[in-house]
């Protein structure tokens, strides 16, 4: 019996019933109590504070790393919560391919952490969004359900339409940072209607070259956005994802 699947269609308020009765088991270490344990969670690396605005490498004073001197993503400031590994990828890929609620909700609190932290000042939530055959494929958008929490949390609107996913992307596999970078160009477009003037906070699941990111802040600020800051969970170091 897969209890997460069981739960995903329930209302929230039973879930702390369900997980009296089916006690969840720790997705680092497998022991029974908890989605992710302490001692799981103490194994997390947490991206440090001197990184790069824009791709988060490790930076020993403030400002931007080498190969972000000469950029200028339309994203104003971009942050991940931790390094893609350990419990942090199970955790990842159990929201993207279970459709596990206790977990997004657990990761969201990550996101806000970071989000608090930083203290940027939002108007608009916007998940990343998938394309509409992917989404009916899989059900649901993983940013997405990253994002509600958040929203909640922050007492600030989202919006699932005021970013679309006008085309698919070839698979990003195999291609180095710049041809993945040509390849998500176009792939977004944003609704004036909707974020004009907004500052927006774009969230997603994982960041591996920032070319998503990128290209879906360029379609925010091609839709006359306020600022945008991007948050996601995990920082894949290139090739690893
Ligand atoms: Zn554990
Ligand atoms: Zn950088």
């Amino acid at each position: 019996m897969d209890i997460q699947k069981i739960k995903a269609q329930l209302p929230e308020w039973m879930w702390n019933t369900i997980d009296w009765v089916f006690p969840p088991h720790c997705l680092g270490c497998g022991v029974e109590g908890e989605i992710i344990c302490p001692e799981c969670y103490a194994t997390i690396k947490r991206v440090p504070v001197n990184v790069c605005p824009y791709c988060n490498a490790y930076v020993s004073t403030s400002g931007h790393c080498p190969n972000c001197l000469n950029r200028k993503p339309a994203y104003t400031q971009f942050r991940a919560y931790a390094f893609y590994g350990g419990v942090i990828r199970e955790a990842v890929h159990q929201l993207k391919y279970q459709n596990d609620i206790g977990i997004a909700r657990i990761l969201a609190g990550y996101l806000l952490k970071v989000i608090q932290a930083e203290n940027w000042q939002i108007d608009l939530v916007v998940p990343v969004p998938l394309s509409k055959s992917k989404q009916d494929q899989r059900g649901y958008n993983q940013a997405e359900r990253l994002a509600r929490p958040v929203a909640g949390a922050l007492g600030k609107p989202i919006s699932t339409e005021g970013l679309s996913r006008i085309r698919e992307k070839a698979s990003q596999v195999n291609l180095d940072v710049k041809s993945r970078r040509e390849n998500v160009r176009g792939v977004f477009e944003a609704d004036p209607a909707i974020v004009k003037g907004k500052r927006i906070l774009l969230i997603d699941d994982v960041f591996t070259t920032g070319a998503t990111l990128e290209s879906a802040s360029q379609a925010l600020k091609d839709a006359n956005s306020g600022l945008v800051y991007a948050v996601t969970v995990g920082k894949s170091d290139f090739n690893v994802n």
